[in-house]
């Protein structure tokens, strides 16, 4: 780590001082999408397990590691009793793609640029998102140029999750005309982090005309299609906007709860993201809220942020 960044100068003097004012997310101009419907839970549960017909795959970007304590509330009791302690944990970015037969191929979330290949040279991160999100140890297995060049008719749109920075990385390779949707109030979050970030971001989205956000009413479910193969549901808590989506494909339901909660374990014993989230209250909400859904219907894969099950 660079010498100046270790002084007592930085954490004690500028930080603070940037904490005192807040920054959005990014400074894209949002859209409420026009597209989906809204739909009850019921509706929903009613033809979740009626085989799909979304040809579903799920493709591991980049392999990474993070500090556990942001992918993982450590002060949660399961935590704590199971003597969870900060670490590097390895982590996975995926990319899944959703084959519609009408309607072309989408993915949910957007992989990770060719730009990546050399992250130290990639000219869209500044030093400080580089060296705070350890981009050194990124290492590359999958191009979403790669991904777009396989999928015949390329890619009709991309569903994020949010707009954190790890599910944003692979937009550069995609044409300006691609939609792009989101849940919303991604872009409009303000919190200090983004004093650092909002640059990096903007350069990040700079082939997305504009965001399109998911129009939830009380339920929280958008039916994308309108032919109920793909539902966006709001979970927020992580971000404002947290989106999970269920896919019926053909070879099941597959959840796709984004950061819901990052890892394997977090899954498995119902406990929320650390210190990534910005409300960890909702965030403890939204992850019961998909964990009672798949405990209903065991046939759903279940798809954790950055690690397989
Ligand atoms: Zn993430």
């Amino acid at each position: 780590m660079n010498k100046f960044f270790r002084t007592s100068t930085f954490f004690n003097i500028l930080i603070p001082l940037l904490l005192l004012t807040g920054c959005n997310a990014s400074s894209i101009s949002t859209k409420a999408s026009s597209d989906g419907q809204n739909i009850s839970m019921a509706e929903l549960e009613s033809i979740i397990n009626v085989p799909g017909p979304i040809k579903f795959e799920k493709h591991v970007a980049a392999n990474w590691s993070i500090n556990l304590s942001g992918l993982l509330n450590l002060e949660h009791p399961l935590a704590v009793k199971a003597g969870l302690q900060e670490k590097d944990e390895p982590i996975q970015l995926y990319v899944y793609s959703l084959s519609h037969p009408d309607r072309g191929t989408y993915l949910v979330d957007s992989g990770i640029s060719e730009r990546f290949n050399s992250p130290d040279e990639n000219p869209d991160l500044s030093f400080l998102v580089k060296m705070a999100m350890k981009t050194d140890k990124i290492q590359v297995i999958k191009t979403t140029q790669q991904l777009a060049k396989q999928s015949a008719g390329g890619v009709s749109g991309v569903f994020l999750t949010h707009i954190h920075m790890d599910h944003i990385l692979g937009l550069t390779d995609l044409p300006k005309s691609t939609p792009v949707y989101t849940g919303p109030g991604e872009g409009s979050l303000s919190s200090a982090e983004h004093m650092f970030t909002q640059g990096t971001t903007d350069r990040l989205l700079a082939n997305v005309q504009q965001l399109r956000e998911w129009q939830f009413d009380q339920n929280g479910i958008v039916d994308i299609f309108g032919d109920k193969s793909v539902f966006a549901i709001h979970s927020p808590g992580h971000s404002p906007g947290s989106t999970a989506y269920l896919v019926r494909s053909t070879e099941g339901p597959q959840l796709l709860i984004g950061d819901a909660t990052h890892t394997r374990w977090g899954w498995e014993h119902g406990v929320e993201p650390g210190t990534f989230s910005a409300d960890p209250e909702k965030s403890v909400e939204s992850l019961q809220r998909l964990i009672q859904l798949s405990e209903s219907f065991p046939e759903i894969t279940v798809h954790p942020g950055h690690q397989s099950l």
